[in-house]
């Protein structure tokens, strides 16, 4: 069977830059590659022949070997060029970084340089109740939560004090192996010392060889005015140490702002219902009204209907960038008395008698609708 174009292979044209043939080889690498084609034999295939063309072109040597001799310039010996057996793992790694997987790649894993497989430690979660009053002025917290930090005891390194740490010997330090699967070579990370290349003689007691330990850490925290449920508040390096000095993760603050007994909210916007007496709806006069922020009055003018809705500027929420107060609104509901004294009754029904048939706008307007239903 012929040997495919090394140019054909990769869909470049003969004059193609490195640049270019990078960008091909990356794109044909990744859809290929054998973590993503588990048992398919003929990408498996692809992916190797790619690597190899890859390798031929990318070296101005062998690709100008290949443009006058084709690949007789890499069989048998001829041309003293060497032969293209080459580790497409090695090159897809050269290329991409990372330790020849994928995963390293495309779900961003762990960073690896020389071997030694730092990674970052995980991000937290910490679900923090606080009371309407607090989320409206700001507070101050301190919470307490568990977290695995650098074992103090050995660094991180997991070695027992006084022993050391050695080359992983299954290994030989480079923190991968690999094994024959067909006629592929797969290179994985090493199972014996999890890719650091490095194995401990003596684990550490206090970590068992791990290098990070369960600590229970306080935390103060600050927790801006106008915050609402659901609102994150990430501390930075507050999440798991990392592994083999690695960054550590995040702490995420996830903010829920209790349920109150008077104030209900929408965004920077407060709500109350507040109950007003008949004769100052009619009358009119100034009430007494609760807000988050100490008492306020409201006048209400003669002549309020219930249900009629108050704007107090300012008095709501502030909003979480701009600090900037919403407002109140409160809703008035005209409350009857239940109990009357005789007097009460004898005035009361005095006034009934004075109004007589003279009506109120709103009923006025509702027998006006309604005329059809009496006639
Ligand atoms: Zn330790
Ligand atoms: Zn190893």
């Amino acid at each position: 069977m012929a040997k495919e174009d090394y140019y054909d292979l990769l869909g470049i044209s003969r004059d193609a830059s490195g640049d270019e043939l990078k960008k091909a080889y990356r794109k044909l690498a990744v859809k290929y590659h054998p973590d993503k084609n588990q048992g398919d034999k003929e990408a498996e295939e692809m992916f190797k022949k790619i690597s190899e063309a890859y390798d031929v072109l990318k070296d101005p040597d062998k690709r100008a070997a290949y443009d006058r001799y084709g690949h007789s310039a890499f069989e048998g010996g001829m041309g003293g060029m060497g032969g293209a057996q080459v580790d497409p793992f090695d090159i897809f790694r050269e290329v991409f970084g990372g330790s020849g997987s994928i995963f390293d790649e495309l779900f961003g894993g762990a960073s690896s340089r020389g071997g030694s497989r730092a990674s970052s430690g995980s991000d937290l979660r910490y679900d923090l109740e606080i009371s309407l009053e607090e989320a409206a002025k700001g507070v101050e917290k301190e919470i307490r939560y568990r977290r695995l930090v650098v074992c103090p005891d050995c660094g991180g390194s997991g070695a027992s004090p006084g022993s050391s740490v050695m080359t992983c010997p299954d290994c030989g330090g480079s923190g991968y192996v690999t094994s024959q699967r067909g006629f592929m070579t797969f290179r994985q990370v090493c199972p014996r010392c999890g890719g650091s290349g490095k194995t401990i003689e003596k684990p550490c007691p206090t970590c068992g060889g791990e290098g990070r330990t369960m600590e229970t850490n306080r935390l103060k925290l600050r927790i801006p005015a106008g915050v609402d449920t659901g609102s994150r508040l990430r501390s930075q390096g507050k999440g798991e140490a990392g592994v083999h000095g690695g960054p550590p993760g995040d702490l995420y603050v996830i903010i829920h702002v209790e349920e109150h007994d008077v104030f209900e909210r929408s965004g920077d916007s407060l709500f109350c219902e507040i109950p007003i007496k008949f004769t100052v709806a009619t009358l009119g006069g100034t009430i007494d009204v609760p807000t988050l922020f100490g008492k306020g009055s409201l006048k209400i003018p003669a002549g309020t209907q219930s249900g009629t809705v108050f704007r107090m500027r300012g008095q709501g929420m502030p909003n979480l960038r701009s600090q900037a107060r919403g407002d109140q609104l409160i809703r008035v509901v005209i409350e009857v008395p239940k109990k009357l004294s005789g007097d009460q009754r004898e005035k009361l029904k005095d006034f009934a008698e004075a109004c007589g048939d003279e009506s109120n706008p709103v009923a006025e307007s509702f027998f006006e609708k309604a005329k059809r239903f009496f006639e």
